[in-house]
């Protein structure tokens, strides 16, 4: 039996993407519609796939639907693992290590560069006893989503020679740098403008052990994703693309459709736009 991290599942997906040279689609999901049409949408793929949900789902829908989630992903044809995304509270990091999550983002970013090492380094020994995986941030990635506080700030970028020393202090397994990126709505000019793909090959080139995550990443722009990727991008974060065809559908058909078409066609118009990700970040057939 391979040993930690190498018997982790968000490990092996990633570090089977790291070693192919794609990246693998991470879904953010709300509810059942979500995790349903990801997991369909990565087996119809043939695709590896990772499956999120924000501390919100913790709390709000409790720990029987993580559980539901962590047995729908594991249960899946393909290789799918359940992520907590955003996890910025420390009761919920420690909540989250008793629940059956793969991995954890723990998102220590908001407090001063010391105490972020210092927070997600002991969070890494504590998760390596129970076989879960820590990705973290370096360098502020600044917006809102829905299921993440808006902070309003300067962009702090990461620089590569802090970022080499971040995972080497804290022993993290993945790192979401900040390149430009931003949660939520971008300023005019959009990615195109604010992404700095030098500097995240230069964290790459500084870092070549680490798995790097994207985030923020609404508008998806095929071109730019396709370069991230090329530059060592391995796990991308969707929420609000795949949102929208699944909205649309809904509030079209509401009142009008019966509950079981209207769910079995929401779902179908987010495994489009689930399947057509998994394409551009070129992971179809990586699990076949
Ligand atoms: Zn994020």
């Amino acid at each position: 039996m391979s040993e930690y991290p190498y018997n982790n599942r968000t490990f092996q997906i990633l570090d089977a993407a790291e070693k192919g040279g794609y990246a693998v689609a991470a879904f953010n999901c709300y509810n059942t519609d979500g995790i349903l049409g990801s997991i369909r949408a990565a087996e119809r793929m043939k695709s590896p796939a990772i499956i999120e949900i924000f501390p919100w789902s913790m709390h709000f829908q409790g720990p029987e639907f993580i559980k539901f989630a962590a047995e729908a992903c594991h249960a899946a044809s393909v290789p799918i693992s359940l992520h907590l995304d955003h996890c910025t509270l420390e009761p919920d990091v420690y909540k989250a290590l008793e629940l059956p999550f793969d991995s954890i983002m723990v998102d220590a970013s908001s407090h001063d560069p010391e105490e972020n090492i210092k927070f997600v380094g002991h969070i890494v020994e504590l998760a390596k006893e129970r076989g879960i995986t820590i990705e973290a941030e370096m360098g502020r990635i600044v917006g809102g989503e829905d299921g993440v506080p808006t902070v309003d700030m300067e962009a702090l970028y990461t620089e590569p020679e802090l970022a080499a020393e971040f995972v080497d202090r804290t022993g993290v397994h993945f790192l979401a740098p900040s390149i430009g990126n931003v949660h939520g709505p971008y300023p005019p000019g959009g990615p195109e403008k604010y992404w700095q793909l030098d500097r995240l090959e230069n964290i790459k080139k500084l870092s070549p052990s680490s798995i790097l995550v994207l985030h923020g990443t609404h508008p998806l722009i095929d071109d730019l994703m396709k370069k991230t990727v090329a530059l060592g991008i391995r796990k991308v974060n969707l929420n609000r693309n795949l949102h929208e065809g699944y909205l649309e559908f809904l509030g079209k058909n509401v009142g009008k459709l019966e509950m079981t078409k209207l769910q079995e066609g929401s779902i179908a118009s987010w495994m489009e736009e689930a399947e057509r990700c998994i394409k551009l970040l070129g992971s179809d057939g990586k699990a076949a």
